[in-house]
């Protein structure tokens, strides 16, 4: 086995390293910079550039991280590792590791579609395959992006005309560039919150353009606010005034965001069912291990397609193991 699942989080013996720990470890790989794969606290972190310039941004100055370009192979011990893009966000890459010519691939987030600023993902086949399905459910379904900020475009403009700011609340790593890189800055003035407008800085660095951002005073009740949900008591959101509050998310497919003031956006940075099925089916796995979200119901539907899963429940603890039922599994 070249992968177990410790509560220490994903472990690969014989490099003796771990894939985004959970607690402090000698060697971390990390695959990006959200907060629940990048924890503080590790002695020595390997990831892509991005990633480091955004851990060193959120984590610590000081971290001791070694960069690794996507697809360059290093040696961790007798196992061959390499980064490879998971186009979730800047940054964001799956992790290969090969050992006695068996090849693992641990994806951590990770989207199909091209977001235009992370690295398009990229399909690496393996034989065992470590993949989060958050959103791994048939209604999960997204629209082409163009067709979602065309929506994003036409909520803001309709609401400047009547001189009205719009706030959307969106994640300040990932989904608030990707807004800001696809929207028609032509619209009006676009604000950005603090914490959003240090990660668009790190964006920059690394050569992705994006539009330019104004000051807080000078929203001119026509502008384009994007802001962490958590910023939502503060002062700075107050001189917004009389505004429309929208969400990007995923999670806006339920119908239950979109009531009162809420104008909800089906915007994703992870896979969709149909994105999940095709990306397990073509990696040409054998062992597919479901981590986060739909993990039971996705492995189900896996298992009826004659598709080997295990599901890990919980780092550390037991893992459920799910044999194919069908016999008539088609290659
Ligand atoms: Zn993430
Ligand atoms: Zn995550």
């Amino acid at each position: 086995m070249i992968l177990e699942f410790t509560s220490k989080g994903i472990y690969c013996p014989q490099g003796d390293f771990y894939i985004d720990p959970i607690s402090a470890v000698e060697t971390a790989v990390i695959t990006h910079g959200h907060s629940d794969h990048a924890r503080g606290g590790h002695k020595r972190y390997i990831a892509t550039p991005e990633t480091i310039a955004i851990m060193k941004f959120r984590l610590s100055k000081k971290i001791n991280a070694d960069p690794l370009e996507y697809r360059k192979q290093i040696n961790i011990k007798d196992v061959i590792v390499s980064l490879h893009p998971a186009g979730h966000v800047l940054g964001s890459a799956q992790v290969r590791i090969e050992y006695g010519g068996e090849v693992a691939v641990v994806t951590g987030d990770y989207k199909v579609e091209y977001d235009n600023v992370s690295e398009p993902f990229e399909l690496v086949k393996c034989n065992t395959f470590v993949t989060e399905c958050t959103f791994g459910l048939p209604l999960f379904n997204w629209q082409p992006q163009e067709q979602v900020f065309d929506e994003i475009n036409e909520w803001w403009k309709k609401n400047s005309e009547q001189g009205i700011n719009s706030v959307l609340n969106c994640y300040s790593l990932g989904k608030a560039q990707r807004i800001l890189k696809n929207i028609d800055p032509s619209i009006g003035p676009i604000v950005c919150h603090d914490t959003i407008e240090d990660h668009n800085k790190i964006h920059e660095q690394f050569g992705i353009k994006l539009p330019k951002r104004t000051d807080a005073s000078n929203h001119d009740n026509k502008a384009l606010i994007l802001t962490p949900t958590s910023s939502s008591k503060t002062e700075w959101f107050k001189q917004f005034g009389d505004h429309r509050l929208g969400n990007a998310s995923g999670w806006m497919m339920f119908d239950g965001f979109h009531r009162g003031v809420h104008k909800g956006f089906v915007l994703s940075d992870h896979c969709d069912w149909k994105a999940l099925n095709w990306v397990i089916k073509n990696t040409g796995a054998d062992l597919i291990y479901l981590m986060h979200g739909y993990t039971k119901e996705y492995s189900n539907y896996l298992n009826g397609q004659g598709v080997f899963t295990k599901v890990v429940e919980e780092l550390g603890k037991t893992i459920s193991e799910n044999y194919a039922e069908s016999s008539e599994y088609a290659e």
